[in-house]
């Protein structure tokens, strides 16, 4: 089994802190691929999740739901935790942050079954790898604090400087690289899921440049600036080719979401022959 691939990326919010995560639909497939554990509906495994060295026992589910209630989901798997456990402890004293900021909002719940969740600028994020053991599962915490950080470290940066940077083998040159490790490792195994998705095709021109020499070159573009967001969700990258890519950051086209549109200043429009995803 192939270490460090990319499970899920998960924000903090309460049940997070207190109960586990529900692996979305969208990315069950890629979770059972990447993992060698088989669970019929309604089995549970031991799991240990790796944080900061130490291991902490879950549980993976793969619930037992009503299937006429949900007819479009085929499987609906969670890692489960309770609110005492040490992972969950553990998990209150990393991501303080959006701890005491959902307590101190709940408090003045009356429905305290509302589902709150953290603004957006002071969002924080668990990332979920596989590792070479088939049950241990690495978490990696993205604290408010560490994405801060890391916004000051590139700011300095070109947007497309970034970009290539992150997809790097070798990240050595990026300044105070210690504070973004995470992100860019996060960056770009969420970028390379999509690149295998596409198989390597650009979403714009629809080629796969590259084809006839046995080679990649393929970029994963953020459709809202990284180095302005630092927002590496599936749903913000997009997969294209070199040229596309330079001239994206040559012009700065506006990209109409609805639409899947470029548009760019000269008045030229363009759409994306391949999307899967956005
Ligand atoms: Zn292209
Ligand atoms: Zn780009």
């Amino acid at each position: 089994m192939t270490t460090d691939l990319y499970i899920y990326k998960k924000e903090i919010d309460w049940s997070a802190l207190h109960f586990g995560v529900n692996i979305p639909v969208s990315l069950q497939n890629i979770f059972y691929e990447n993992i060698n554990i088989k669970l019929q509906k309604g089995e549970t495994k031991k799991i240990k999740l790796l944080v900061d060295g130490t291991e902490y026992p879950a549980i993976l589910t793969n619930i037992n739901f009503d299937e006429t209630k949900y007819p479009t989901h085929k499987e609906l798997s969670q890692i489960r935790w309770i609110p005492n456990s040490k992972i969950a402890k553990k998990l209150r004293a990393i991501f303080y942050s959006s701890y005491n900021y959902l307590s101190a909002e709940k408090e003045k719940l009356e429905n305290k079954k509302k589902q709150l969740s953290v603004p957006a600028e002071m969002r924080e994020y668990l990332a979920i790898y596989s590792t070479v053991f088939d049950d241990v599962f690495s978490v990696e915490c993205i604290t408010n604090n560490e994405i801060v950080e890391a916004k000051k470290a590139i700011r300095n940066y070109d947007e497309l400087e970034i970009e290539q940077i992150i997809q790097a083998k070798d990240n050595s040159t990026l300044i105070e690289k210690e504070r973004t490790t995470k992100i860019r490792k996060l960056d770009k195994t969420i970028g390379d899921n999509l690149k295998c998705l596409y198989e390597y095709k650009c979403q714009i021109c629809g080629l796969f440049i590259g084809e006839a020499y046995d080679t990649t070159v393929i970029h994963s573009h953020h459709i809202e600036y990284f180095s302005v967001s630092l927002n590496n969700n599936a749903d913000n990258i997009m997969v294209i080719c070199p040229n596309h890519h330079g001239i994206i950051h040559a012009t700065n086209p506006i990209f109409n979401r609805e639409k899947k549109l470029f548009t760019y200043p000269n008045g030229y429009s363009e759409g994306l022959k391949l999307n899967l995803h956005l």
